[in-house]
């Protein structure tokens, strides 16, 4: 997605060789105008299955499963990562790793909002060790409900993420593939190197 990439060359911060923050309008302020192209892209990439259900986690994931979901023409479902006393012990949860907190957490939802007959779009705005999106497969996998694909705003290319969800035959798309990045310096993955001509 062209709009996403320049908006990443523009107003990314590359902190390292690995942590990309883009805070000024997807993870922190969130540009409402891009979120919503960003659910019609996911739409017009899944809209040809049938999708009953978007699913995400909490926090970052929320605007961007709306965005989808609205573009799709039905609910979505945020995984919550803390165990709040309002949800009730009928739960499907997965552990994930965070590399970043160097913690794990358990990610659940409500075996209410999730069923057998259903067929799942995961969305999410990062794809990077691919923790999180496991634990999120795993749980539509305990739910009985088919899973239609993950779809991911920006994809650290150079992590393993998209490799252990392909692992898992799961079909994925990311809108901005980061192949490597340097403070200063992006490089997406359909980046063709310039040849110039003798
Ligand atoms: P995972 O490593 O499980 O694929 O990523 C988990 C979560 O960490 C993502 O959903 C995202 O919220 C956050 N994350 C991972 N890498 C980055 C990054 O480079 N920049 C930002 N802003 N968040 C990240």
């Amino acid at each position: 997605m062209k709009l996403l990439q320049e908006r990443i060359r523009q107003e990314g911060l590359i902190l390292s060789d690995t942590v990309l923050k883009v805070d000024s309008f997807l993870n922190h302020q969130v540009d409402t105008q891009l979120a919503l192209e960003i659910g019609k892209e996911f739409a017009r990439i899944f809209g040809g299955k049938t999708i009953t259900k978007v699913l995400t986690i909490e926090a970052s994931g929320i605007q961007f499963a709306m965005a989808a979901a609205i573009a799709l023409g039905v609910p979505f479902v945020y995984a919550k990562k803390k165990k709040a006393v309002t949800l009730a012990e009928n739960v499907y949860s997965a552990p994930v790793h965070s590399f970043t907190r160097q913690e794990t957490y358990q990610v659940s939802v409500s075996q209410k909002y999730l069923n057998p007959g259903d067929k799942v779009l995961i969305v999410d705005d990062f794809l990077a060790t691919g923790a999180a999106l496991v634990g999120l497969v795993d749980i539509v996998k305990e739910s009985g409900a088919e899973l239609m694909g993950v779809g991911c705003v920006i994809e650290k290319s150079f992590q393993e993420g998209r490799g252990l969800l392909e692992e898992r035959g799961v079909e994925v798309h990311s809108l901005a593939r980061i192949a490597s990045m340097s403070p200063g310096e992006v490089h997406f993955v359909e980046d063709q190197p310039i040849i110039q001509k003798v």
